[in-house]
């Protein structure tokens, strides 16, 4: 489905974005496993897609850092040849709290990562896809990005910002070949929210019509679906995958 394809995936090392690299890499995209700080569990995602037969290597750059970015997409230029046809933005951190509490820090460095991050990336991706005029860029947003979460301010102005980010960048990439579309995940068990309370847990599981939390392979079928030539007749759209938490 992917083969020969190069692909990048932000944020690998675990959870979603980890998913998402073994999903692309079982459909035959070479992969660039990206993390931060998590060497050791991104170089365990490389080995597991190894394993499966596939192709992957580890590339640490925080996408927030522009320079660090530049040197991700260098290096992935180097190792396989050829500039990235798939980028998945979805690094993404949380600080939540309430608007009257939030500290300047948590406003900014979510902002950084999960907003600065997509533009940073998806500018350099930009620039090879045009000139294969092919390219699938997957923006990772979610629910609340839709529906605004209490306590989620500064996440949710990112998760939202992300949607006109897919939006524009379709409008401004079509002619050029390249597809810019958004997934938005509602509540999937990962480490981003196994640090929520079991009670506030319970609480929106009750809210889902179908009544449990997505898993990371919900997520990454969704994206596989985006990065291939199946979904070429879409372009600035989003498919919520959130168990019906929100219409
Ligand atoms: P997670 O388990 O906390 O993993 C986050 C990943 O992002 C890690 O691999 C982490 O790597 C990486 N990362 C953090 N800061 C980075 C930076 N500056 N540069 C590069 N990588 C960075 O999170 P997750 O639950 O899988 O979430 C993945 C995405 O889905 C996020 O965008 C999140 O907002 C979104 N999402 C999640 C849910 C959910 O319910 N879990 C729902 C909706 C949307 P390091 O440890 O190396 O930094």
């Amino acid at each position: 489905m992917l083969k020969d394809k190069i692909a990048i995936v932000t944020g690998a090392s675990r959870g979603i974005g980890k998913a998402i690299a073994i999903e692309l890499a079982g459909a035959g995209a070479r992969v660039a496993v990206n993390y931060s700080r998590s060497g050791a569990e991104a170089e365990e995602v490389v080995s597991l897609i190894e394993k499966g037969g596939g192709t992957a290597f580890a590339v640490k750059a925080a996408v927030n850092s522009a320079d660090e970015a530049a040197a991700m997409f260098a290096a992935v230029e180097e190792r396989f040849g050829s500039s990235a046809d798939i980028l998945v933005n979805n690094a993404g951190i949380t600080k939540d709290n309430l608007i009257i509490r939030m500290k300047d820090e948590e406003w900014d460095s979510v902002i950084d990562v999960n907003l600065k991050g997509v533009f940073l990336c998806t500018r350099l991706a930009a620039k090879g896809m045009m000139k294969k005029r092919y390219g699938k860029i997957i923006n990772i947003s979610s629910i609340v990005g839709f529906s605004g979460n209490a306590g989620q301010f500064n996440y949710c102005a990112a998760k939202a910002g992300i949607i006109g980010m897919t939006k524009s960048a379709a409008l401004e990439l079509a002619g050029k070949g390249v597809r810019v579309n958004a997934v938005a995940p509602g509540l999937i068990d990962t480490d981003m929210t196994a640090v929520l309370p079991e009670n506030v847990k319970k609480a929106m599981i009750d809210k889902i019509p179908l009544k449990y939390a997505g898993n990371v392979s919900d997520v990454a079928k969704a994206v596989l679906y985006l990065a291939s030539a199946d979904s070429d007749y879409m372009t600035g759209q989003t498919l919520h995958v959130n168990g019906g938490f929100y219409m």
